[in-house]
């Protein structure tokens, strides 16, 4: 592991950033292996414009975030489907 890999827990702030409620919680469904994993569960990997969120069982990247001036652009899709718990907002 290099130091930049952590695990998507370390992207609560930025997801934060991008999404109005607690996102570390919401579940996706890898397109690559079918595998549903919190979004804490990922394997992060920041770089020096944004971050990639992997699948911990397959490497595929799920969610790729880039900020470039004054926006974010998400790239989803690796996943297959998102899901997010009603009533948390
Ligand atoms: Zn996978």
């Amino acid at each position: 592991m290099q130091d930049n890999d952590l695990d998507g827990n370390a992207a609560g702030g930025l997801l934060n950033e991008i999404f109005p409620f607690e996102m570390t919680a919401a579940e996706a469904i890898c397109g690559g292996c079918g595998t549903m994993s919190p979004f804490g569960a990922l394997m992060l990997y920041q770089h020096g414009m944004g971050a990639i969120l992997r699948c911990a069982d397959c490497d595929t990247a799920l969610i790729r975030i880039t900020h470039i001036r004054e926006s974010y652009r998400i790239d989803l899709s690796g996943m297959s489907c998102l899901r997010i718990a009603s009533g948390i907002h």
